[in-house]
């Protein structure tokens, strides 16, 4: 009978969780939307060294309604985050939609496990867990200019996010470095940075 009641608090809990996480889904804010719609193709890259910069990149970001991940906004800032990470001089390998100045859980990642290594978005983005020991690797941050240091990450993770094709709850196993990359956008989005877990 305790087990019974165990499962049955656990599953009330999950219910609470998972509505509480569906809640949160704000729709855009007009500043959002004015700073998506400003301006064309590459976006300013949020830094470290400047101290209201700081304050968005170290904030928790938030989800996106779905029916805002059909939106042209949120089309236009996909775009513009691939024009950002791909631009010559940043260079990098994924980006998140804190470092543009929304703290949305949004990010881009090169699929470097995948023919041709392009670039895709995952908005409404978690890491739901993570496989296998830890390895040491070298890691940046546009945000964080001129450095580079040693992070501890998994090579196995499994995500859930939502499919800005389908618009469908969508998860998937990612493994090698573009695990890692995964790793470090996500932190982004909880307001941690890489130079937070340098060994
Ligand atoms: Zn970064």
């Amino acid at each position: 009978m305790n087990r019974i009641l165990t499962a049955l608090a656990l599953l009330c809990a999950y219910a609470a969780l998972a509505s509480c996480a569906r809640e949160s889904a704000e729709p855009w804010t007009e500043e959002e939307r004015l700073l998506v719609a400003e301006g064309e193709g590459v976006m300013r890259v949020l830094t470290v060294e400047d101290t209201l910069d700081l304050a968005v990149l170290r904030a928790p970001s938030i989800d996106l309604p779905v029916k805002e991940i059909g939106s042209a906004t949120f089309a236009t800032l996909a775009a513009r985050m691939l024009a950002t990470v791909t631009c010559p001089e940043q260079d990098g390998v994924g980006i998140a939609a804190p470092q543009v100045g929304l703290n949305r859980r949004v990010i881009a990642v090169q699929r470097f496990d995948k023919p041709g290594e392009p670039f895709e978005v995952y908005p409404n983005i978690r890491i739901t867990a993570t496989h296998g020991p830890e390895e040491l690797g070298a890691e940046g941050c546009l945000s964080v200019p001129g450095r580079r240091g040693n992070v501890m990450r998994s090579r196995n993770v499994d995500i859930a996010y939502v499919s800005p094709r389908t618009l469908k709850d969508t998860v998937e196993s990612v493994h090698g470095f573009t695990a890692v990359i995964f790793q470090h956008e996500c932190d982004h989005l909880d307001g941690v940075l890489y130079i937070d877990k340098l060994q």
